[in-house]
């Protein structure tokens, strides 16, 4: 079968009803609001009309499309969960009547993990505009198969200007020759795969950095990939393009981190919301909820998608002169956090707090609940003795309560090898 390739937006025909506003981004955030609080009307009125399943969903909940007017109003709207959108498809295939056009007007349907097809006109690449790559080969290592990464990456290259080569995932060596003999510029894939190449050529006998003309790597799709940048840039002189960015397949490009480093800024295409993943309301400001992202998309309209991604929003502007919230980073998926006393602890959480502890070997976190009341245990496995217990206890404390918004009630030293390995960091021992 023979796939089309859409270059970018330009070449749709039709008026796309919900154009990228680029100045959005550095308007002030109330102004934003405003104008987005009127697309989103727009949009809620759109989806209602041609989308038959966002219009079931709203008469099941008795919401009205003109109730919806302001951003707050969407959490009237029932988050529509990964597994809803799959039981949707099984009851109206393919799209769950969430499709808005005629199938004539979707260039690509991909396949996301669940399974649920995606279809799409429109590429949502991160729209970067530069020449950096002219004249040059881009390597793109995203499989460009069933998931949309591949070809969405591949716009943003050619949008810079790069020649691509499909290299697609897999295959170390073969990528090792191809990056050689193409005199390859740029890299695009995850950061480990770039490192495994990279290995496998010093492993050959290759000196990397004389041998190959590696300059740039947009790497991204793995957690702690900081280090593995830094490390690119540090031992080879690869500049890291993009910096970290966030999409899923079901809706695309939602942000991406600017040259400051503050976290990524959300797209003014999506809505963002945080909210609690148990009850879909949005959580107060600074604190961790489920990531719920509402497309101006008039495609495949998804209205308040709920990802499992757990994060929060920063809305202080950014130096970069961008005035749109960011997420941090991704901290994890909703179903990995317990939620003690009304917060949500997340593994990721307190890895990150009893990393700056050496000398805890191993540790466990159970939550039991005595009269109404979440309690949260401790335990720790020291490699090394103590001269004050007491004290040491008290510092943890605090650090874990100003990391995870919540404190721990006890504390328990046990012997080494009491925690077994594959334990789960936190154990919800709860019964209700
Ligand atoms: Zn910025």
């Amino acid at each position: 079968m023979h796939v089309k390739i859409l270059a970018s937006e330009e070449k749709v025909d039709k008026p796309v009803l919900f154009p990228h506003d680029k100045a959005l981004e550095r308007l002030p955030s109330l102004e934003r609001e405003k104008m987005m609080a009127e697309k989103l009307q727009r949009l809620i009125l759109y989806a209602y009309e041609y989308a038959p399943g966002f219009k079931a969903r709203l008469n099941s909940s008795n919401i009205k499309p003109d109730q919806i007017k302001k951003i707050a109003d969407l959490q009237k709207i029932p988050v529509l969960r990964k597994d809803d959108l799959i039981q949707l498809q099984k009851e109206n295939p393919p799209f769950g009547g969430y499709l808005a056009v005629p199938l004539s007007e979707i260039d690509h349907v991909y396949q996301s993990p669940g399974p649920i097809f995606d279809p799409q006109r429109r590429l949502r690449g991160s729209g970067s505009q530069s020449e950096i790559g002219k004249g040059t080969i881009a390597m793109n290592t995203w499989s460009y198969h069933i998931t949309p990464a591949g070809l969405l990456i591949d716009s943003t290259l050619r949008g810079m200007g790069f020649t691509v080569f499909p290299a697609g995932t897999g295959n170390t060596d073969l990528q090792v020759q191809i990056m050689h003999d193409l005199k390859v510029s740029a890299f695009a894939g995850t950061p480990s795969f770039l490192a495994a190449i990279i290995k496998r050529a010093e492993e050959t006998g290759y000196d990397f950095k004389k041998d190959f003309n590696l300059k740039y790597a947009m790497v991204m799709g793995e957690m702690g990939g900081d280090i593995l940048r830094k490390m690119l840039t540090e031992k080879y002189g690869i500049t890291c393009l993009g910096g970290d960015s966030y999409a899923t397949a079901d809706i695309g490009f939602i942000g991406g981190s600017c040259d400051r480093n503050s976290g990524m800024h959300i797209n003014t295409d999506v809505i963002v919301e945080i909210v609690d993943p148990l009850t879909g309301n949005v959580q107060p400001l600074g604190e961790i909820g489920e990531i719920i992202v509402t497309p101006f998309d008039e495609v495949y309209p998804l209205i308040r998608f709920g990802t499992g991604d757990l994060s929060m929003l920063i809305i202080e502007p950014c130096e970069c002169g961008r005035t749109t919230p960011r997420v941090p980073k991704i901290m994890g998926r909703s179903g990995d956090a317990v939620r003690v006393r009304g917060m949500f602890v997340h593994p990721r959480q307190t890895d990150e707090v009893i990393s700056r502890y050496p000398e805890i070997a191993s540790y466990q976190l159970i939550v039991t609940r005595t009269q109404n009341r979440d309690e949260m245990l401790l335990r720790i496995e020291l490699n090394r003795e103590l001269q004050d217990r007491g004290n040491w206890l008290e510092v943890l404390k605090k650090d874990f309560q100003s990391a995870c918004k919540v404190r721990f009630d006890k504390a328990e030293f046990v012997p080494a090898g009491t925690i077994a390995k594959e334990a789960k960091k936190i154990t919800d021992k709860r019964v209700y």
